[in-house]
């Protein structure tokens, strides 16, 4: 197949389904296809950049692409066009993959059923009535929908590893620091990473080498070697696991974890265990308050983040109605008050709050040392098992509308996917199978220690 056919052959799927998916929010589609004819000659003169080459590829609209809209899903950046490429959208261009669109997101990444997206809500492939994940809905729901073969994702919570494992395809957020943030349009510094949204877990480790590495543009980002992602997916895709110990976290279960998700998940820790891992439960006594703590420590770095959106360097400007020579601070409110969404002024709010004087240590500093006896737990565990595994999310996609005015139900998905983010640790989630109940597609989460993602590669491939 050539990269013009590939290319083609996405942009025909995404005419056809993308109306009752909406998936994206833009197309590139010439300009994917002038790449996708350079890398075809590129073949022809046997001058390919590497296995990659020619793949098309959607990237989440919270990376800034050079030329391309990005609108984080929200109004606030409607018709901004960044003049620079995000670092993982400079390598995936010079690994000559044609960038198919922009997809669709709960605004500025806050959410888990992409309900929250400024330009309409994302549709499960696998039941259009119901919820794709979130917030990189769009990411999952295309990668489902054959709309595209690969796409990015950015994960601060679970942003990545929940879609995937309600879309049944295959997500990871790396080690934190292992891909550059450049470019990405920040939601919490401290928790953001790119990764990986793909059908198979070769395919994850082939795409995650192609973002992995330093960048001296993000101070954040590890000088460190990359691990052989492929490698470590081929190993585990033999089916061997002898050696390897496998902790099943025991706080990740329990009440409202769907009965069905349960079921999968114990079937999939029988087949590591057949493969000849060793099995062990592990206790992580400070998970049970991650979702607290992340939601202080979020909007605490989200309400500074969004701080620049003030109506003068970017996007929507808005003037107040009655109004004859506006102030700066007018035009401010004004354009905040309709550019953000109720999610999004929540957030600010009550990170602004926790961040107040005489607050922050009651909120603010609590949290932090939650954050620290929640990377210890991970550190101790680590000590008992090589990964770490649970369920990816509670339940299966639920229907739209089921949680989007109730922020706390909406919350407790990420119950699982949090700690990882909170620790800046890797993790995977691959598909585990259907759940009886719904006939829906549950996840499996590997969870590993920092700079060990490819120990999430080799245990996520065994079991495909
Ligand atoms: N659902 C989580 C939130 O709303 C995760 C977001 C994310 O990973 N970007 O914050």
């Amino acid at each position: 197949t050539t990269s013009v056919e590939l290319t083609q052959a996405s942009l025909d799927r995404i005419a056809q389904v993308d109306g009752s998916v909406h998936a994206f929010l833009a197309l590139n589609a010439d300009q994917a296809l002038d790449s996708a004819r350079a890398s075809d000659e590129r073949r022809g003169r046997g001058e390919t950049t590497g296995p990659l080459d020619g793949v098309p590829i959607a990237v989440k609209d919270v990376l800034a692409t050079e030329g391309l809209a990005t609108t984080c899903g929200s109004r606030i950046l409607e018709g901004w066009v960044p003049p620079y490429d995000a670092t993982v959208v400079t390598r995936v261009r010079g690994a000559g993959m044609p960038i198919l669109g922009k997809t669709n997101m709960d605004e500025f990444a806050m959410g888990s059923s992409t309900e929250h997206s400024a330009y309409g809500t994302t549709h499960n492939p696998w039941d259009l009535d119901r919820i794709p994940g979130g917030s990189g809905g769009g990411s999952a729901a295309a990668v489902a929908s054959f709309e595209a073969p690969l796409a990015l994702g950015t994960d601060t919570g679970g942003s990545i590893r929940q879609p995937g494992a309600v879309t049944g395809t295959v997500g990871v957020k790396p080690t934190y620091g292992g891909v550059s943030r450049y470019g990405l349009v920040a939601l919490a510094n401290s928790l953001d990473q790119v990764g990986p949204v793909t059908r198979t877990v070769e395919d994850a480790a082939l795409l995650h080498t192609v973002i992995a590495g330093h960048d001296p543009r993000d101070s954040t980002s590890l000088d460190q070697p990359v691990p052989d992602f492929l490698a470590a997916a081929r190993q585990g895709a033999t089916g061997d696991l002898s050696g390897v110990r496998i902790g099943v976290i025991t706080e990740l279960a329990g009440e409202g974890w769907q009965a069905g998700v349960m079921a999968r998940f114990q079937e999939s820790v029988d087949l590591l265990t057949k493969a000849g891992a060793d099995v062990v439960e592990v206790s992580c006594p400070h998970f049970v308050h991650a979702l607290a703590t992340y939601y202080l420590i979020l909007p605490a770095e989200a309400s500074s983040n969004l701080a620049r959106f003030d109506a003068m360097r970017y996007g929507l400007r808005v003037l107040p109605e009655g109004v004859d020579a506006p102030s700066a601070e007018q035009v401010m409110r004004a354009t905040r008050e309709v550019g953000f969404g109720d999610e999004v002024k929540r957030r600010i709010i009550l990170g602004t709050y926790a961040l107040s004087s005489g607050y922050y240590d009651a909120y603010y500093g609590q949290a932090q040392k939650l954050r620290t006896l929640i990377s210890n737990d991970f550190a101790q565990a680590f000590e008992v098992a090589d990964v770490l595994v649970s369920p990816t999310a509670p339940t299966t996609a639920f229907p739209i509308g089921d949680k989007v005015d109730d922020p706390l139900a909406m919350y407790l998905n990420d119950l699982a996917t949090i700690p990882a983010n909170l620790a800046g640790v890797p993790g995977i989630s691959v598909p585990s199978g259907l759940a009886d109940e719904d006939g829906l597609p549950a996840g499996f989460q590997v969870l590993a220690p920092a700079l060990a993602d490819d120990r999430c590669y080799r245990v996520g491939a065994a079991l495909e």
